[in-house]
């Protein structure tokens, strides 16, 4: 057990607790595989409490006036940015990434708390002129109700907080279940709103069985919306649960990113930006990009510089100052990169540098790039969620917008070109939810983030995310 590294409890109605009955699972440092600490497993009763602590604390804080709700918001913003520095200690400890993304993560997450704090006084609904004199329309928007939200270990912070802040600011109580893989950081961000003075009703911290809790949760008539961020497979099987049960959903799903780099591209910054992109967090983001599509005349280029980058990154700990690209996960990202690659090998794609596990300790694996990689590759086809980048050659606008549009996903989408007008027909063809074109541009707290296709549906940025907490209620009344 490590002594800087705290253990996490949940967090039902008001009191943080080992849950009823004091299981626990191990928080491995992927950098070590070392356990260094535990994570307590909530049991259907604690859920029971949490639900009945979400109903409470529902009807309290959608009466709260959305200045005030604001006011607490700032503060938990501010509280987190006090506690950056530990807090993102923490989270290298459990997640593995550098201690300075760690540290941007958390001051990011402040600043999306500032931003939802501010949009949640404008959830404005309307009047609507009505035909008969003496009658007043309105649509007025209200609060979802309780919400139950999923999220996962790739950012503890960032994949939990736009849920929270968009569930806080309109209103509602939320029941979050946090990663397991990276519970304490998660778990600080939430001490911040409590002690922010949020009310201990109306966040609610749980962690265990995912698919128990899940499959608990959602069919649950006290819980009206949920938000996930995860794989595809599962969001499928969370959105039909949903859907059983008519519950409004959110879903982060999977991506497998195109990043187009035309003839007329400035080659040298896409290699710097793309390369930047591919291996942040090990390559575990969903709008990370995959397929890089790099037209003929410039491919050589393209791929000298690439695979330059990827060679000149360092690989470690996190917490080494020099480290900036740290562990995988957990050990099945590990085999999922080696079956990736032993695929790709075997079907005939060139390997330009990486491909293998560094040492046999922690998750460490090679930034990998492939060139001349077949379609059939799974590589070309399935989310790798880590450091593999593979890259094709294109020769034609149509040919590479088909390509772009050919698989199911459809999160992000990335494009380099200096023509303006092509850059307006990219960003009109290719099937995304976002796109970055000749930068990288995502994921800012006051523009949209979401996908099309089997990436998911709703957005959690922007105006667009705070929609989805809320309902719209009709009120017709005559004054006579
Ligand atoms: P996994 O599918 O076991 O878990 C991914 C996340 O989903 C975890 O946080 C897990 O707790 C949660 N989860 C899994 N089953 C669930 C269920 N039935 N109900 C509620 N939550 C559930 O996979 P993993 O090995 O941890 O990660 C690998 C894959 O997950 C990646 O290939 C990637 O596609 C996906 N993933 C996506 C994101 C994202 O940002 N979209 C983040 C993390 C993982």
């Amino acid at each position: 057990m490590s002594s800087e590294y705290p253990d996490t409890e949940l967090h039902i109605g008001g009191a943080w607790t080992a849950g009823s009955d004091r299981q626990t699972l191990p928080v491995l440092n992927p950098a070590t595989g070392e356990t260094i600490g535990r994570c307590a497993v909530a049991t259907e009763s604690d859920l029971d409490r949490a639900l009945e602590a979400a109903a409470r604390g529902f009807a309290a804080w959608r009466k709260v006036a959305p200045f005030e709700r604001a006011k607490v918001m700032r503060k938990a913003a501010d509280l987190l940015r006090e506690r950056a520095d530990a807090i993102a200690r923490i989270m290298t400890l459990e997640q593995g990434k550098p201690l300075v993304e760690a540290r941007l993560e958390t001051l990011a997450a402040a600043d999306i708390i500032d931003w939802f704090a501010e949009e949640g006084k404008r959830a404005y609904g309307r009047v609507i002129p009505a035909r008969a004199d003496g009658v007043l329309q309105i649509a007025v928007k209200e609060p979802v109700g309780p919400v139950a939200c999923f999220t996962p270990w790739n950012f503890p912070i960032n994949q939990a907080v736009r849920k929270v802040s968009a569930a806080l600011c309109t209103g509602c109580s939320v029941i979050l279940k946090g990663p397991e893989d990276t519970p304490a950081s998660c778990a600080a961000m939430i001490r911040a709103f409590l002690d922010a003075g949020v009310p201990g009703d109306v966040l609610s911290l749980v962690y265990g069985d995912p698919a128990a809790i899940s499959g608990y949760l959602i069919p649950h008539p006290v819980i009206r919306k949920i938000s996930f961020t995860g794989s595809t497979a599962v969001g499928k099987e969370l959105a039909a649960l949903a859907g059983r049960h008519m519950k409004r959903a959110t879903m982060e799903l999977g991506g497998h990113a195109p990043a187009i780099v035309f003839e007329d591209a400035d080659v040298e910054k896409a290699v710097t930006v793309l390369g930047g992109t591919k291996f942040r967090n090990a390559g575990q983001v969903c709008v990370a990009p995959t397929r890089f599509l790099v037209h003929d005349s410039v491919f050589d280029r393209f791929v000298d510089g690439f695979t330059a980058v990827a060679k000149a990154v360092k690989v470690g700990d996190g917490l080494d100052p020099s480290t900036k690209m740290g562990p995988l996960i957990h050990s099945r990202r590990l085999d999922a990169m080696e079956s990736l690659v032993a695929d790709a090998t075997a079907q005939g794609a060139t390997l330009k540098t990486g491909g293998k596990r560094i040492g046999n300790r922690g998750n460490f694996f090679e930034p990998t790039v492939f060139t001349e990689v077949p379609l059939t590759a799974r590589i070309m086809n399935e989310e790798p969620f880590g450091p593999i980048a593979a890259i094709q050659r294109f020769s034609s606008e149509e040919e590479v917008l088909e390509e772009a549009n050919r698989l199911p996903y459809g999160l992000a989408a990335y494009a380099y070109t200096r023509s303006t007008e092509r850059a307006t027909r990219v960003a009109q063809g290719v099937e995304s939810g976002m796109i970055s074109i000749n930068h990288h541009g995502l994921a800012l707290p006051e523009v949209p983030f979401g996908g099309v296709k089997d990436s998911g549906y709703g957005s959690e940025g922007g105006s667009e995310a705070l929609e989805a907490y809320l309902v719209t209620k009709f009120v017709t009344q005559a004054n006579f």
